[in-house]
């Protein structure tokens, strides 16, 4: 099901994303996992290499998640939109609800019980659009079973260290909720 969604993914040309994208970054990891992260949209190194937080940013993420014994092989990573948009500005309100039926199918396809909005952008659109991340990251939301938080994007860590104590009582209150729920990933 997954394979059927990415093929029809990496030849959309639903939105002018499509235009001046190198790749597609559909998304990577289990086909089913309790656990899913989601981004705003893929930057430069992403678009070159067609996968979801690689370069810097990647690296910083793989270390967060190492810090509670997650890794990229027991949780799905995706991005709202799936396109670089140019010079890494945000994804456009348009832009974004032409993209948003593909994470949505891949979520319903993953189910997982938790998710992980990195950054605003996500936020606003996976858990209400109101959300204020430097108000509101940490905090825990259920729906229909799923809980969502949110965190700072790790690009934001590395532009200002002086978040990272708030990212890591985050990841904490993560290792925690998996715990409750009994999620051994
Ligand atoms: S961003 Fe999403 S909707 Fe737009 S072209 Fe890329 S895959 Fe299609």
């Amino acid at each position: 099901m997954m394979t059927e969604l990415r093929k029809r993914c990496l030849s959309c040309t639903a939105c002018p994303l499509s235009r001046t994208r190198t790749s597609v970054v559909f998304g990577v990891g289990p086909e089913r996992c309790d656990v899913v992260f989601i981004g705003e949209g893929p930057g430069q190194q992403e678009d070159l290499m067609g996968e979801p937080f690689v370069g810097a940013a990647g690296k910083l993420l793989d270390e967060m998640l190492s810090i509670i014994d997650l890794g990229r092989h027991n949780c799905y990573i995706a991005n709202i939109v799936k396109c670089r948009p140019p010079n890494n500005r945000d994804p456009l309100p348009e832009e974004q609800d032409a993209c948003i039926g593909y994470l949505e199918q891949q979520l319903s396809i993953l189910k997982p019980k938790i998710i992980v909005c990195l950054g605003r952008i996500a936020a606003q659109r996976m858990i209400r659009p109101d959300f204020r991340i430097t108000r509101d990251h940490g905090s825990w939301t259920e729906r229909n079973g799923v809980y969502y938080t949110a965190m700072y994007h790790p690009s934001a860590l590395l532009r200002d260290h002086s978040k990272r104590p708030d990212a890591f009582s985050d990841l904490l209150s993560l290792r925690e909720k998996l715990q409750v729920l009994q999620i051994h990933p």
